[in-house]
C-alpha cells in the first residue's frame, strides 16, 4: 500500500459516514494518511494501535462520548486532538477542552476551516524556541521587555492584561476554556471566576481592537472560551 502522509497518520473517530468522507477527502487531498473508526470502542484500540499523530474526534458516538476516548488518549499522549461537535453542544465542548482536547470545529465546517486548525495544533508540537515576540495585525507583542504596540505607539497592559494576552498567543489560535485561561492566569483557586476575566478581556480590546464590540483578533467562542485569532500568514514570531 502506498500512502503519502507528509504531513502525517490522521485518525479521524466519527459515525456519520458522509462527513467521515468528506473529511477523509479532504485530508488525503492534503497529504495526511488517514484511518478511521465509528464507535469509542474501536476509536480507543486504534488511538493506541495506530498511534496517530493527530486525532479527530465527534463527541456524539453510537456507543458513547468522544470525550471518553479524550480522557483515555491522554493518560499516555500529547498527541493533537480536534473535536467536531454540534453546534447546540456547548457544555460538551468545554468537558471535551477541559479533559485534554486541544480545540474543537462546530459542524458543518469547510475544509479550509478544518486544515488550518490542524496546522495550528501541529505547530504546537514544534519545539520551543526562545519566546522573542509576536506580531499580527497592526499589533507587536516583545515577550521580554513585556511592551506591546500598536501602529507603533506604545499600548499598557496591565500585568494580568499582558499575562492573559501571552496565554492566547502561546495557544497559537486555539480555544481556551474559561477554566483554562482562570487557572493559567490567576491560579488554580480561580476557575470559577469567569467575571474576572470578563472585565480583563474587555479591557485588553479596548486596549488592541479597532472595534472593540467586533473584535478581529480577542474572539468570544460563547458559553465554551476565547481565542486569539491572528490571521495565519501574518502570525511570525520575530
Ligand atoms: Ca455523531
Amino acid at each position: 500500500m502506498t500512502r503519502t502522509s507528509e504531513h502525517g497518520h490522521v485518525l479521524l473517530i466519527e459515525d456519520d459516514a458522509p462527513i467521515r468522507r468528506f473529511v477523509r477527502l479532504a485530508l488525503t487531498d492534503a497529504n495526511y494518511s488517514v484511518s478511521e473508526a465509528d464507535s469509542v470502542r474501536r476509536g480507543q484500540i486504534d488511538a493506541a494501535t495506530r498511534r496517530p499523530d493527530l486525532i479527530i474526534v465527534d463527541l456524539g458516538l453510537p456507543d458513547g462520548d468522544g470525550k471518553q476516548i479524550i480522557t483515555q488518549v491522554r493518560r499516555w499522549s500529547a498527541v493533537p486532538i480536534l473535536v467536531l461537535s454540534a453546534r447546540d453542544q456547548e457544555q460538551e465542548k468545554v468537558a471535551a477542552l477541559d479533559a485534554g482536547a486541544d480545540d474543537y470545529l462546530t459542524k458543518p465546517f469547510g475544509i479550509d476551516e478544518l486544515l488550518a486548525r490542524l496546522r495550528a495544533l501541529q505547530r504546537r508540537l514544534q519545539p520551543p524556541q526562545a519566546e522573542q515576540g509576536w506580531r499580527f495585525g497592526d499589533i507587536e507583542v516583545d515577550a521580554r521587555t513585556h511592551e506591546v504596540r500598536r501602529r507603533g505607539e506604545l499600548v499598557h497592559l496591565t500585568p494580568i492584561e499582558f499575562r492573559l494576552l501571552l496565554v492566547l498567543l502561546r495557544a497559537q489560535g486555539a480555544v481556551l476554556t474559561y477554566r483554562q485561561l482562570l487557572t493559567q492566569v490567576w491560579g488554580p483557586g480561580y476557575a470559577e471566576r469567569t467575571h474576572h476575566l470578563r472585565v480583563h478581556m474587555a479591557n485588553l480590546r479596548r486596549k488592541l481592537e479597532d472595534d472593540p464590540a467586533q473584535p478581529r483578533h480577542l474572539l468570544t467562542e460563547l458559553q465554551v472560551g476565547y481565542r486569539l485569532v491572528t490571521g495565519e500568514s501574518t502570525m511570525t514570531r520575530t
